[in-house]
């Protein structure tokens, strides 16, 4: 992975690394180097991927209520507070008919990413080897490798970025101990179908594999539809499942996430969620609980919304030259700067702030293998309408 540029700053001892070796390839997000250079441009940033328009005003006048009535203002419990427990059990049961005890098998945690880290310091040892699909989201790497465990890539390749069953079964060897899962997948926006799921399980029950399976964007599905994992055959004793409010409420910066599965495997991750934030920040957990418990007409408006504005972008991506490759999910495109005769999109990211006042994300940092996503650049379309009108008209200048 080429993610960002490794620390190099050396401590006095005989020129050794600051960073340790683990984290050296890990320096800085390439969302944090984008979003800064967008800032410092003045560039209209459509590479991190955070809403401009913040979510329901009840949600965030309930959290202003939990915040005044001192709920959560201490410490709440390990697991997360009851409601929010509650909640989420009522809306796995409400949108995928599975049963999770609120009791034992949902942990509240800081973001899905906390709840990756975890989970992968919890239930990994060092040497095991975790298959997960590239292009990859960047923590999973940062956090394969703090568990000191070897990830081992399955490549998503143009133009449909479907994984490959077949080569997903050469790569499993006896030290393989973790699938990775995203769907829908950020960067692609491939959405994974029953077929492909039912794939990939028959694998993990036969190689007696554990899976955790990142789904921070299922109400985010504009092809198909969303289907956990844990629901298959087998699969509900050996799944972790992750997501969290940051993008299905557009609270990016509430950071509540949660976990589900078996009370085994909640139990370990909650054992390293002890010491990574003992608990998760308190008031915002009242909030997102009465968030989960929108009616049905707040997840169809806000993936209606997002559909059009997907239509909007890619229209405006392929007018302006880009070859799109539509996504299923997510709230991002892929394109290919081919036609441009570009072929590095790393350093077309780095210029395009300045040749036309857009910023974007190079997918390239987010392979091992790094001709497998060089030309691949992702726009995110969670922007205001005139915002990506004005970004479209900006980026059609780049062959003008
Ligand atoms: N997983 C994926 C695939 C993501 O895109 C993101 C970014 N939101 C996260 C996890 C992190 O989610 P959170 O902000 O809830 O930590
Ligand atoms: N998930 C968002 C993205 O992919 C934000 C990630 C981040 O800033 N760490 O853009």
């Amino acid at each position: 992975m080429t993610q960002g540029r490794a620390t190099q700053e050396t401590s006095e001892q005989e020129g050794r690394p600051l960073l340790n070796r683990r984290l050296a390839a890990f320096g800085t997000t390439i969302f944090a180097e984008m979003s800064a250079l967008a800032l410092r441009t003045g560039s209209i940033n459509l590479g991190q991927g955070f809403p401009d328009t913040d979510g329901p005003e009840e949600i965030r006048e309930a959290a202003v209520r939990a915040l005044r009535d001192g709920r959560g203002n201490q410490y709440p419990p390990g697991p997360g507070v009851p409601e929010l427990r509650a909640a989420v059990a009522a809306h796995q049961e409400r949108f995928y008919g599975l049963s999770w005890s609120p009791e034992t098998e949902i942990l509240v945690t800081t973001g899905a990413t906390e709840a990756i880290a975890a989970s992968l310091l919890a239930l990994l040892e060092p040497g095991d080897e975790v298959i997960a699909f590239e292009p990859y989201y960047d923590s999973y790497a940062a956090c394969i490798a703090m568990a000191g465990a070897r990830r081992v890539p399955l490549t998503l390749r143009a133009p449909g970025f479907r994984p490959d069953l077949d080569e997903l079964r050469s790569l499993i060897t006896p030290r393989t101990r973790l699938l990775l899962l995203n769907t829908p997948h950020n960067p692609t926006g491939t959405v994974l179908t029953p077929d492909e799921l039912s794939g990939i399980a028959a694998l993990a029950v036969e190689h007696d594999l554990l899976v955790v399976t990142d789904e921070v964007y299922e109400h985010l599905v504009f092809t198909g539809a969303h289907h956990p994992i844990a629901a298959l055959p087998g699969m509900r004793g050996r799944t972790v499942s992750i997501s969290s409010a940051g993008k299905t409420f557009s609270y990016t910066g509430w950071k509540v996430g949660w976990v589900t599965g078996d009370a085994a495997l909640v139990a370990a991750v909650r054992s390293a969620k002890q010491y990574l934030t003992f608990v998760s920040g308190g008031p915002f957990q009242y909030a997102i609980a009465e968030a989960l418990a929108l009616p049905d007409t707040f997840f169809t408006g806000f993936l209606a919304d997002m559909h059009r504005k997907r239509d909007l972008l890619a229209t405006g991506l392929r007018a302006a030259g880009f070859q799109v490759y539509e996504p299923e999910g997510t709230y991002f495109i892929t394109t290919d700067i081919a036609p441009f005769g570009d072929e590095d999109a790393y350093a077309f990211c780095r210029a395009l702030p300045e040749r036309c006042g857009v910023a974007a994300v190079p997918n390239s940092v987010f392979y091992d293998d790094p001709e497998a996503g060089r030309s691949q650049v992702r726009f995110t379309f969670c922007k205001k309408d005139e915002v990506l009108e004005e970004a479209v008209t900006r980026l059609g200048r780049l062959t003008g």
